[in-house]
């Protein structure tokens, strides 16, 4: 078969294209599949480095989601933490707050129980455009597709190297748990989520422990968990081993850690030294994996892409984006609950491009909130009392 290029150029289209594929089987990766599989395309494949859920099953072992799961489904109101249309991870796990491991058991079970196509263990290396199509460089070979949803997430890229000796810190995202460690007495540098996690489960554990945030995340006024630390958070902030053990430094910038003598020296702006017997933890946040692709998007100025309405990358065309990386004027789409409703977004665009019917796809998407197609309702604050 042969088609006609951009440029009126004749293409070969590969046999084996698939008309999409998605990088990546996390919550992202697994919820725009169904998504997919909803409206009717049929010849796509999701490809994962690792298994379902492998972000979520690297999480320390105590870590929870702070998202709460209820199953709300009965009256039209999806479960928080669900990432397809009548499911529920609360009615399947009966647990609140799921562990990581808990969720990557959902995830599985959806994958096994709606028959996603999927290709484990097959890391993707690069990506280039060809004409019309992608070439997709995996382990083994190259495959070909028309789209790629790229929903290779963001906790397997954390950010690293950002102040002078960082690499003599540990990433909170490469901790197995929290139980493991064994001194009297830690350092976190980061106050957002990840850090505050770190300090409530060590604190737990009668550790004091010092965090060091160059903002002030406990003190922020914005009813968005996006910026603001969750409810879930605030209430651990209150626990006994929290305000007993935990002392919480705002505004200060850590400027370098060094090793010296077999201690860690932690300069913070302005020069104060501080000391530590054990490596601090880095809770900085993450780079994202949208920086492997980065030549294949235009970037927003706070270095996100720059998408169109549909998701898709404003300079190639056929690339989406889903997950946590989501970007909308000052909308941050980082948890499930918001990231969810532009899975549907991105399966109708690919869907039309096929020629295929979306109306029924699109009502029953946003009878149950999962089609988010007008930001200007979002950003809403909280009323105060
Ligand atoms: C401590 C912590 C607590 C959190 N709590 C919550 C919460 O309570 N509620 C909530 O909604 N969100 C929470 N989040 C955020 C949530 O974890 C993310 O939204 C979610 O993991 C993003 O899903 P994803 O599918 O985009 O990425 P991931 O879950 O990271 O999945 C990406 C997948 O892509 C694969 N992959 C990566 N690169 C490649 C490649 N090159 N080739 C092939 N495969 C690849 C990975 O192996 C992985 O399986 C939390 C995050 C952290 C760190």
């Amino acid at each position: 078969m042969m088609k006609k290029n951009h440029d009126g150029g004749k293409v070969k289209i590969p046999k084996d294209a698939y008309d999409t594929v998605i990088v990546g089987a996390g919550p992202a990766g697994v919820g725009v599949g169904i998504a997919l599989q909803h409206v009717g395309v049929k010849n796509y494949t999701i490809i994962e480095r690792d298994e379902v859920g492998s972000s979520f099953i690297s999480w320390p072992e105590e870590t929870r989601f702070i998202t709460p799961s209820f199953p709300s489904n009965s009256i039209g109101m999806l479960d928080l933490n669900s990432i397809a249309i009548g499911v529920s991870p609360a009615y399947n796990m009966r647990i609140e707050h799921p562990t990581g491991v808990d969720f990557a058991l959902h995830l599985k079970f959806l994958v096994n129980e709606l028959q996603l196509p999927i290709l484990e263990n097959t890391n993707v290396n690069s990506i280039k455009k060809t004409g019309d199509f992608f070439e997709i460089n995996i382990d083994t070979s190259v495959i070909h597709a028309k789209n790629i949803i790229w929903a290779a997430g963001e906790y397997q890229y954390p950010s690293t190297g950002i102040f002078q000796g960082s690499e003599n810190c540990i990433h909170t995202s490469v901790i197995k748990k929290y139980s493991d460690f064994r001194n009297s007495e830690y350092t976190v540098i980061g106050g957002y989520e990840s850090g505050i996690d770190a300090a409530y489960h060590l604190a737990q554990k009668g550790k004091k422990v010092c965090v060091f945030d160059k903002n002030c995340p406990w003190g922020e006024e914005t009813s968005d968990p996006s910026v603001a630390l969750s409810t879930f958070t605030f209430e651990r902030m209150n626990d006994y081993n929290f305000q007993k053990n935990v002392t919480l430094n705002a505004n200060t910038t850590v400027k370098s850690v060094e090793l010296v003598n077999g201690k860690y020296e932690i300069t913070v702006e302005g020069g104060e030294v501080y000391f530590s017997d054990e490596k601090p933890l880095l809770a900085s946040g993450f780079r994202g994996s949208h920086s492997c692709i980065s030549h294949l998007f235009e970037a927003r100025q706070d270095g996100f892409p720059m998408l169109t309405e549909q998701d898709c990358s404003t300079i190639t065309d056929g690339l989406y984006l889903c997950g946590p990386s989501v970007r909308h004027d000052g909308h941050i789409f980082c948890f499930i609950y918001k990231y969810r409703q532009r899975f549907a977004i991105v399966a109708k665009s690919i869907a039309e491009s096929l020629g295929l019917e979306t109306d029924e796809f699109v009502a029953a998407y946003k009878s149950w909130g999962m089609f988010l197609d007008d930001l200007s309702c979002c950003g809403k604050e909280c009323l105060t009392c």
